[in-house]
């Protein structure tokens, strides 16, 4: 007999199971919770979008367009890449929806799918979900500050800890261009001790080198010093003093990093990424972005955004052992007995539906115990029996679950029974 292969998700996927949406369900209601009362908005843009969108915003020799897009022709042979990140959808959809003609800021958020093809290990898939929040036409400082403060009431509520916000600036665009100059100088003069992507990554875009994971010249870059704070312009420092300072009052924590520039080329300003100590991979990271807009076709436009991980925020959860609460399966199950009682088993169970009861059912099982083990293992409180006997007298048998009392009650009356039943127990159906 030839063995059927079997066919399983591909590398750097993953399912999320039912005992996982606990979690999803936390993030995701919180994370709209949060956005909603600081005032963002929800977008939801396409998965994929023109290849040419990504090249222009994230930059051509980023790891993220160089390497890890799934890049694709359709039929009619347009060129498409399923997103690596939110902020170039957004930036192409304020300029195509004309929304600098709405009040400024224009403040949106999103929670969805990515994709890169990364190396997948532990914190890294090639689907994955980020949370994000956009603040688009103000450049106030204090907008920088209000960013990451709303995030970080974010993790306040799901329940994290023990992370810190790391922030940096990369200064105005002469500023940057600066200190590129000024990297690209010091990290010439040791280009020896550069591996062979980052001796590129010099060449074709020296930034990219501060992000470089190999033991080799992460050591290198600790030496890096003061280099690119000393390129900031004095109008540069100032901007950046003046977060810090909003922060400050705010009494928002946080710890400045010199070396960090992330990983995508739109950035001026501003740049943070929070970080669960003990962990070396941030579970969000964002920062300003100029002149993305002025540069996809639109008005100059001053925005700061930023993305998290919503697999590696529940990981840290996880290991953090916060308690999510359990979501109700059913409160009830309904065990029938017989074709005639199977029957009025969809009956009951339309009608306790219909007024917001959560009823389980194993219709395929005849017997009554391998039904009544469903109930349990799904914990439900009570049970409703229904055997033939009791289609023929209109009546229905409720079983407690917990103590195993049982009584026999008038069918036309088990949807005010069980809802009395699970008031008693602390539970009221609206
Ligand atoms: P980035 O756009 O690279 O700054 O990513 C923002 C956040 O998304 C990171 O801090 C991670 O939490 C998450 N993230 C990025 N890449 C991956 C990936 N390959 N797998 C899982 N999460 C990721």
């Amino acid at each position: 007999m030839v063995e059927k292969k079997k066919i399983q998700t591909p590398r750097g996927l993953k399912d999320v199971l039912p005992e996982e949406q606990k979690y999803w369900f936390h993030l995701e209601n919180n994370f709209y919770a949060v956005a909603a009362l600081a005032g963002f908005e929800r977008i939801i843009l396409p998965t994929f979008e023109a290849t040419e969108l990504f090249k222009r915003s994230v930059g051509e020799f980023t790891d993220i367009v160089s390497k890890e897009m799934y890049s694709f022709k359709d039929k009619s042979g347009n060129n498409l890449t399923l997103r690596p990140e939110g902020t170039a959808g957004i930036a192409r959809a304020y300029i195509e929806h004309g929304m600098h003609t709405l009040p400024q800021p224009v403040k949106l958020c999103y929670f969805g799918p990515m994709f890169r093809y990364d190396r997948p290990q532990a914190g890294r898939y090639r689907e994955f979900y980020q949370y994000g929040l956009e603040i688009l036409g103000e450049d106030d400082p204090m907008v920088d500050a209000m960013l990451i403060q709303t995030v970080v009431r974010y993790y306040q509520k799901l329940g994290l800890g023990n992370f810190v916000v790391k922030i940096n600036s990369l200064g105005s665009d002469r500023s940057k261009t600066k200190m590129i100059a000024a990297l690209s100088r010091w990290l010439s003069a040791k280009k020896n001790e550069l591996c062979a992507d980052c001796k590129l990554r010099l060449r074709k875009n020296p930034l990219r080198v501060m992000d470089c994971k190999t033991a080799g010249c992460k050591s290198l870059l600790s030496h890096v010093g003061s280099i690119l704070i000393d390129s900031l312009d004095e109008e540069s420092k100032k901007r950046f003093t003046k977060v810090l300072e909003c922060l400050d009052e705010m009494k928002v924590e946080y710890e400045l990093d010199p070396t960090l520039v992330r990983g995508l080329d739109y950035y001026t300003h501003t740049l943070f990424e929070v970080v669960v100590r003990g962990s070396d991979l941030a579970i969000c990271g964002g920062g300003r972005y100029d002149n993305l807009i002025k540069q996809l076709g639109g008005l100059h436009t001053p925005a700061i955004g930023l993305a998290g991980g919503v697999e590696r925020t529940i990981e840290a959860l996880k290991a953090q052992g916060v308690v999510i609460p359990e979501p109700v399966k059913a409160e009830l199950f309904i065990v029938q007995l017989g074709d005639r009682a199977k029957a009025k088993a969809t009956e009951v169970f339309e009608k306790l539906n219909a007024a917001n009861f959560r009823v389980a059912t194993a219709l395929g099982r005849g017997n009554i115990q391998a039904q009544l083990r469903e109930a349990n293992k799904l914990n439900c409180l009570l049970v409703v029996i229904i055997g033939d006997q009791e289609v023929h007298d209109k009546n229905v048998i409720v079983r407690d679950m917990k103590d195993r009392s049982q009584e026999t009650i008038i069918d036309r009356d088990v949807m005010r029974i069980v809802a009395k039943k699970l008031e008693e127990k602390g539970i009221r159906i609206s």
